[in-house]
């Protein structure tokens, strides 16, 4: 695949609210949920939330109604069909879980629009309870990730989950760019890892935005930040569309410079799309 590589956070930046809160409060656990906050990792107490509701008689399909309705802005699914329909390469990397991602990309019709989904695993046991593990393994005080950013959460660094995806989209000739959106802490251990020639989306006045303006030298990669949906996708399809034309442009000198036989650069016509 030739085209730009977009990696989208799922919380506050595909869905306007976080979705592990929505199915707290919507259920009515908001109470238990925060009683337990202090006492374990936010990965662990949601593994801990899903027994809770389970004991309180919520089943599974009570969950997946409930994030069907976690309110998304029209133009984000807009945005990411347009970038789909563009060739573009769209992953997830989320701190959530593949159960309630999956279950509202399903729901919104969006799944087909993405190459993989990396989060927390997730899987329903004998009894029907979802079951919610971190994407990386932690013992309790110890974080086995090993990432010094400092920003990261013990079950997830979202920054080695990237230098993963850079290396994708640098294999098979012509290094792909990457676009990543985020909100979060989480997301910026990752911002810190694009390239010059990469973009980062930010949300403006939420943590990742912060932590950026704090010390904008660290981060290499050029910084788009949006505010809301409608600011996404113009956003967003704006710099895959500079990215096309820049790659084109950039075409016939590589070609040149690369692979083309003189008699080529002396005036015949330049086959668009020979390389890749
Ligand atoms: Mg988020
Ligand atoms: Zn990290």
């Amino acid at each position: 695949m030739a085209g730009t590589v977009i990696v989208f956070d799922f919380d506050k930046t595909i869905i306007d609210v976080d979705s592990d809160n929505w199915v707290v409060d919507s259920l009515g656990f908001t109470e238990q949920f925060e009683r337990l906050l202090p006492s374990m990792p936010w990965n662990t107490l949601m593994d801990t939330m899903m027994g809770e509701l389970h004991a309180a008689g919520k089943t599974l399909d009570d969950v997946a109604e409930v994030l069907r309705r976690a309110p998304i802005d029209p133009r984000v699914p807009a945005a990411i069909r347009a970038a789909y329909a563009l060739g573009c390469d769209l992953r997830v990397l989320s701190d959530a879980n593949a159960f309630f991602i999956e279950t509202i990309l399903e729901h919104h019709g969006l799944r087909g629009c993405f190459t993989e989904i990396n989060t927390n695993p997730s899987h329903i046991d004998a009894d029907g309870r979802l079951r919610i593990g971190p994407y990386h393994e932690f013992r309790a005080g110890g974080v086995t990730h090993g990432c010094g950013v400092g920003t990261c959460p013990p079950n997830m660094c979202k920054g080695q989950v990237l230098d993963r995806i850079l290396r994708e989209a640098a294999s098979g000739g012509r290094r792909r760019r990457v676009i990543y959106l985020g909100d979060g802490r989480g997301d910026y251990c990752p911002s810190l890892r694009l390239a010059r020639e990469d973009f980062m989306m930010p949300r403006r006045g939420y943590p990742v935005w912060d932590l950026i303006v704090e010390d904008p030298a660290r981060v290499q990669a050029e910084v788009h930040p949006w505010a809301d949906g409608a600011e996404m996708e113009a956003t967003l399809l704006g710099l895959v569309r500079r990215a096309l034309v820049e790659e084109a442009a950039l075409l016939p000198l590589d070609c040149k410079l690369e692979s083309m036989p003189v008699a080529v650069q002396d005036g015949m016509p330049m086959p668009l799309g020979v390389k890749n």
